[in-house]
């Protein structure tokens, strides 16, 4: 199948083949016609399967194939729960709308909202938007949505998990009823499908491989590392030249800081973006980035959601995530519309139980690097079981507080490995990559 299969105009196809896409992947092959055919679309594909192009496209053509008489006004909205992926969608739009005429603009919270009303003052076809910003611009009057044809609404389960939902329900109450919406989430818990039952009208359901065996391509390798170790094996590990760009995850904001410092201590430029960040601090880390001046970006989860980095060659765990579907997220980033990518991942022993979670949702187990230097020894293995127990013991004792002072008796908290004979936290089934 390819792009001129899909009945799309000259100028669309022109912009595609600039973009130096051959082939659509299979959420456009799938989604272009439908939306074409002015169809409500029920969308189940994540970031990195080409669904932005899979709306913005036909979007594109159906709004240049019917273009209005008079001022312009908001014809598209699309909602989409963060400001990096407002951009990107943004960016998208101009990319493959480049030979048309259609004004677009993206307006997001934490920045001046200046530039973003003289942009709606001067009227707009296609308006992105993140919830926040578009629900207080709607208040002061700069937004009227009361024209709108198509409503996009993208990543809908990272709204719920945001806490956006009430704010995309008010979205959707002052929009037309006659209208065609395109409803797009990697994941379909029931209170999306509930959600998207109140807003979609007999839509056309369209659906690429579900997230965890969209990840099958990506070279996955998981590193056992004491907890003290790891600022070592990821120095050792970006020593390596064939790591063009690596993507490094930490569960924290303060952890990733923490990354970010250890590794300009030792030379390795990097950046680190996280909430509490300004937006433009958080862009420009972006930007440097992917124009390749810094070869290391440090993120948390809800900063790096929807980061899209062409040709991104590493992702890399510092952190295993508590939740599975973060972990397909997070490696989803490398690997990107058919290109191949490597998804290292740390794991010390407080993680076990996660990736024991994450292996059983993706269905099978990550690659075990067998031999590196920072291999746990059987010394840091024992105070590390003993320090979690030590932990569990102490959180015990302080939901325990009314229990009359109870002291542990024990010196050597139950559960720490005896000494003599032990068995590897980490198993002996491991193998070389
Ligand atoms: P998305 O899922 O929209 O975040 O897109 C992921 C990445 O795939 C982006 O970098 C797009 O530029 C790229 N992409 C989208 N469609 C295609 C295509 N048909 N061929 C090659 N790359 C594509």
């Amino acid at each position: 199948m390819t792009f001129e299969n899909l009945s799309l105009i000259e100028p669309i196809l022109r912009a595609v083949k600039e973009e130096g896409y051959t082939h659509p992947t299979p959420i456009q092959q799938q989604a272009i016609p439908v939306v074409l055919n002015q169809r409500d679309i029920l969308g189940c594909a994540q970031t990195g399967t080409g669904k932005t192009a899979a709306f913005a496209i036909p979007v594109l053509q159906l709004l240049s194939q019917n273009m209005t008489k008079g001022p312009k006004h908001i014809r598209t909205l699309i909602l989409t729960p963060t400001r990096e992926l407002a951009i990107q969608i943004n960016e998208s739009f101009a990319a493959y709308g480049k030979h048309l005429s259609l004004s677009h603009a993206v307006i997001y919270g934490g920045v001046s909202q200046l530039a973003q009303t003289t942009a709606l003052r001067r009227g707009l076809d296609i308006l992105i938007a993140t919830p926040g910003r578009l629900l207080d611009l709607m208040q002061q009057g700069h937004v009227h949505l009361n024209k709108i044809e198509i409503f996009v609404l993208d990543e809908a389960d990272r709204m719920l998990d945001m806490g956006f939902i009430n704010d995309v329900k008010k979205v959707v109450a002052k929009l037309p009823h006659k209208r065609q919406t395109l409803f797009f989430s990697a994941t379909m818990p029931t209170d999306i499908i509930k959600l998207a039952n109140t807003i979609l009208t007999e839509p056309v359901e369209v659906a690429v491989t579900p997230p965890s065996s969209t990840v099958d391509k990506i070279n996955q390798q998981l590193y056992y590392v004491s907890k003290a170790d790891k600022k070592n094996l990821l120095q050792y590990i970006l020593k390596d030249k064939a790591i063009k760009s690596a993507l490094i995850f930490t569960r924290t904001k303060h952890g990733a800081d923490k990354v970010m410092r250890e590794l300009s201590k030792n030379g390795t430029k990097a950046l680190a973006i996280h909430g509490n960040k300004s937006q433009n601090a958080r862009q420009n880390a972006l930007n440097d980035f992917k124009s390749g001046a810094i070869r290391v970006l440090v993120a948390t989860d809800i900063a790096a959601r929807g980061i899209d980095v062409d040709h991104l060659s590493h992702v890399i765990n510092f952190d295993l995530p508590n939740i599975p579907e973060t972990y397909v997220h997070r490696i989803g980033r490398t690997g990107r519309a058919g290109a191949d990518g490597v998804a290292i991942s740390f794991c010390d022993i407080e993680e076990k139980a996660f990736l024991k979670d994450i292996q059983k949702d993706i269905g099978k187990a990550i690659p075990v690097v067998a031999e590196h230097p920072y291999l746990p020894s059987a010394e840091s293995i024992k105070s590390e079981l003993i320090a979690l127990e030590m932990e569990k013991l102490a959180k015990k004792g302080k939901s325990n507080s009314g229990y009359g002072g109870k002291k542990f008796g024990s010196a050597k908290p139950a559960g720490a490995p005896a000494t003599g004979k032990q068995k590897s936290w980490y198993g002996k089934k491991t193998y070389k990559n």
